[in-house]
């Protein structure tokens, strides 16, 4: 007979003189946020209230993220911290989970020198959070859940969203490709799709609740429809979403170039709701290093791409993902680089200086590049994203954008984002944020438009 922990657990704080309070920090991409979201509503379905300060909180869960081993010594120090809370309130408890947690030497390492944590539980456990909660309740014992677990889609579990007017739906997890440099696939396992049918119902929701921009989320989020019964793909599942009534925008996040088809493509041009842009990582422009990336596409096939998608939308916006100084780089390869980034003219690009990554098949290659090298072609790097972004900003001057306001930027500005996912600012009320509005751009910067509302 199954066991209704969150009942369990429900019961056991109802006897305490209030309900506690819960903080879920996330950490990380917005897979994770999403994920976030979601314990904090099961632990608001066991009774909980929310709360951001931490100093109140009877159960804090820090969401980690493993993508960048410096990120993860900072987690480490944020669980330090919290052992001085615990020391002030010892009923408290901690939880450290997501990708990180799913190594199994970061359960290790906690249980060892983080007495202070009393769960660890990786990212197929996170359905399993009353039970071990139940478990640190009643026995005050440390637990851990690191298993992997086949087809693990959570589906039915409760959220509590942190934004009322855009959200993020989870329609796949994990990821097949394995790039050398990325941890991504052992933490978070293969691919596997929800059901379209349990992803249009919670859009739905969403939508008739309010919700204004449905960010569609997935490692590899344009590979979806793998393994399920039904014969879908991603760009199938665009097209059923878009046709969903109501007043709203479709964003996703990342597709893989070597899955983004032409069919993709036609359906954004198609579409009324789908935003004109797209996050197309590139992270080198060099085939030499795409292969040691295993990225499994190459320069050219990058740029034939760009060139369909641009011939079917030709004002899209395109955004990317750039890495320099991969192991044995050489400056050779990094202006190839260059060179698609001033063909593509990107509209933003977010770029990292290569850190090995333990575990990754490419932390093992022996590399020969010196560190200054590698910095220096950074400074490159972003100097010529600055002159690209300098003159291709300018387009927008004197243009009419669909802006979803969602926050106050130096208490004079409102800021948005376009459907071009172009930052934009107004000289507004703050009680727009969470409406989208038509703004006139009157002025350019190389990061940012501003403008002044019309209609
Ligand atoms: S596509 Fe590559 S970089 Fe992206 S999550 Fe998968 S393995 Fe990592």
């Amino acid at each position: 007979m199954d066991i209704n922990y969150t009942e369990k657990v429900r019961e056991i704080f109802s006897r305490r003189e209030a309900p506690p309070l819960c903080c879920v920090h996330s950490y990380g991409c917005q897979q994770n946020v999403n994920d976030g979201e979601r314990l904090t509503g099961m632990l608001c379905s066991m009774g909980c209230g929310v709360t951001d300060d931490m100093t109140c909180a009877d159960v804090i869960i820090l969401n980690t993220c493993a993508v960048r081993e410096n990120a993860e010594l900072k987690v480490y120090g944020n669980i330090g911290e919290l052992k001085r809370l615990k020391e002030q309130k010892p009923h408290m408890v901690i939880g450290v989970c997501g990708c990180m947690a799913q190594e199994e030497k970061t359960a290790e390492k906690i249980k060892k020198s983080y007495r202070h944590v009393d769960m660890v539980f990786g990212t197929f456990a996170t359905a399993e959070l009353p039970r071990l909660l139940y478990e640190v309740l009643t026995e005050r014992k440390f637990v851990a859940d690191t298993a992997e677990r086949e087809n693990e889609c959570p589906e039915g579990l409760p959220m509590v969203r942190s934004c009322s007017y855009k959200a993020g739906v989870a329609v796949m997890y994990g990821c097949n490709n394995f790039c050398s440099y990325c941890i991504v696939p052992y933490v978070k396992g293969r691919e596997r799709s929800r059901k379209p049918e349990n992803i249009i119902e919670e859009v739905k929701e969403l939508v008739n609740n309010g919700c204004r921009e449905i960010m569609l989320l997935g490692q590899n989020v344009n590979s979806y429809g793998k393994g399920l019964d039904e014969k879908i793909n991603f760009p199938e599942l665009l097209r059923r979403i878009d046709s969903i009534d109501g007043d709203f925008r479709i964003r996703f996040m990342s597709p893989h170039p070597k899955d983004a088809t032409k069919e993709l493509f036609d359906v954004m041009a198609e579409s009324k709701k789908i935003c004109r842009t797209i996050h197309l990582p590139l992270q080198s422009g060099s085939d030499r290093i795409l292969r040691e990336m295993n990225r499994q596409y190459t320069a050219e096939k990058y740029m034939d791409i760009v060139s369909y998608a641009r011939k079917k939308m030709p004002g899209l916006s395109i955004t990317t993902d750039i890495i320099v100084g991969f192991p044995n780089e050489t400056y050779e390869d990094f202006t190839c680089t260059l060179d698609i980034m001033r063909a593509v003219k990107y509209d933003n690009i977010f770029s990292f200086i290569y850190s090995p990554r333990t575990g990754t098949k490419a932390a093992e290659i022996a590399d020969m590049t010196p560190a200054e090298d590698k910095s220096r072609w950074f400074r490159e790097l972003l100097a010529v994203q600055r002159e690209i972004s300098d003159e291709h900003y300018k387009r927008f001057m004197g243009r009419e954008l669909t802006v979803l306001f969602d926050s106050v930027y130096k208490e004079e500005f409102i800021s948005g984002k376009s459907d071009e996912f172009i930052i934009t600012l107004v000289k507004g009320d703050p009680s727009l944020i969470g409406s989208m509005r038509k703004v006139r751009v009157t002025k350019t910067h190389n990061w940012a438009v501003e403008g002044e509302i019309i209609g």
